[in-house]
C-alpha cells in the first residue's frame, strides 16, 4: 500500500458500536464513509464526529435493500475507486424472549434479511474491488449468540441463526479471496452497553470498537476466516 489514507465503510453507524468504531477508525487517519438507513440520524451522527475534526463522508445505506447497496457501490467506485476496510456492523435483535416456535415469521425474515443478506450483499459487491486493488480488511460484527452451541436452546432463534450464518459467510468469503491481500473475520463484541445491549451490559462501545479496529488494521501476516473475542480466536 502507498501512503494514501485508507478508505473505510461502516454499516449501521449512526449509534452504538458502529458510531464509536467510526470515531476510532477516523482517529487513526482513515477516511470513513459513515452509513445509516435513516438519513437524518446518520447525518446528525456524522456532524457530531466532524465537530471532532474527523474526516468523514456520509451516505445512506439500508443493508436489507440490494438497490441501496448498489447505489453506495456506485458512490464508492466513482468517488474513491477503491475500498480498504468494510465493517458489517448493522443488525437487528428482535426475538429476545420467544422460542423459535413462537416467533412471528416476519421477524425471522427481517432478521435474516438485515443480519445475513445485508453483509452478503456488501461483501459480494465490495470484495472484488478490494481484490482488484490488492488490499482489504472485512470485519463482520457477529455475536456470542453466533456460536453453534447456543443453538441448543430455542430462544433468540432468528438472531442466533443469523449470526451463525454470518460466521459461515465469513468463512466462505475468506475462502474466496487471496488471504495475503484481503482478510475477512468475525468478531463477538461481547455484551455491550448500547440500545441493543441495554444499560446493564458490562462492556463499553469503546472496548467493543477496539476489537473491531484491531481486525480492521491486521497486518499482511494476520489471520483470515476466524472468529474472535477480545483479540483471541474462539470456537465457531
Ligand atoms: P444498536 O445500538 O441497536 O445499533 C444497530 C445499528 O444497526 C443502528 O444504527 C441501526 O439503525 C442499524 N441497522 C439496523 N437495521 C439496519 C438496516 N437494515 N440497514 C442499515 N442499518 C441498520 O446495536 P449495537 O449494540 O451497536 O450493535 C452493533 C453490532 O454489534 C450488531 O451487529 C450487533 O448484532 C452486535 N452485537 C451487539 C451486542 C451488544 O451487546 N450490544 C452483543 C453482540 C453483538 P437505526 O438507528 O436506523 O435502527
Amino acid at each position: 500500500m502507498n501512503d494514501q489514507p485508507k478508505i473505510a465503510l461502516i454499516t449501521g453507524a449512526n449509534r452504538g458500536i458502529g458510531l464509536e468504531t467510526t470515531r476510532q477508525l477516523a482517529n487513526l487517519g482513515m477516511e470513513v464513509i459513515l452509513t445509516s438507513r435513516n438519513e437524518a440520524r446518520g447525518k446528525q451522527a456524522a456532524d457530531s464526529l466532524q465537530k471532532e475534526r474527523l474526516k468523514l463522508y456520509y451516505h445512506t445505506l439500508d443493508v436489507a435493500d440490494l438497490a441501496s447497496v448498489l447505489q453506495l457501490k456506485d458512490f464508492v467506485t466513482s468517488r474513491f475507486g477503491r475500498l480498504d476496510v468494510l465493517i458489517n456492523n448493522a443488525a437487528v435483535y428482535l426475538d429476545e424472549s420467544e422460542s423459535i416456535l413462537e416467533i412471528d415469521p416476519q421477524i425471522f425474515q427481517t432478521t435474516l434479511h438485515t443480519n445475513v443478506f445485508g453483509p452478503f450483499h456488501t461483501c459480494h459487491e465490495f470484495l472484488p474491488l478490494m481484490e482488484q486493488n490488492g488490499y482489504g480488511r472485512v470485519v463482520n460484527v457477529s455475536s456470542g449468540y453466533g456460536a453453534l452451541r447456543t443453538l441448543d436452546s430455542p430462544k433468540v432463534g432468528s438472531y442466533k441463526l443469523s449470526k451463525a450464518a454470518l460466521n459461515g459467510l465469513t468463512r466462505l468469503m475468506a475462502a474466496a479471496v487471496d488471504p495475503n491481500k484481503v482478510k475477512v473475520n468475525s468478531v463477538d463484541p461481547g455484551w455491550v452497553h448500547t440500545d441493543m445491549g441495554g444499560p446493564s451490559a458490562p462492556r463499553s462501545p469503546q472496548q467493543a470498537a477496539e476489537d473491531i479496529v484491531w481486525l480492521a488494521t491486521l497486518p499482511e501476516n494476520g489471520p483470515s476466516g476466524k472468529f474472535f473475542y477480545d483479540k483471541k480466536a474462539i470456537e465457531w
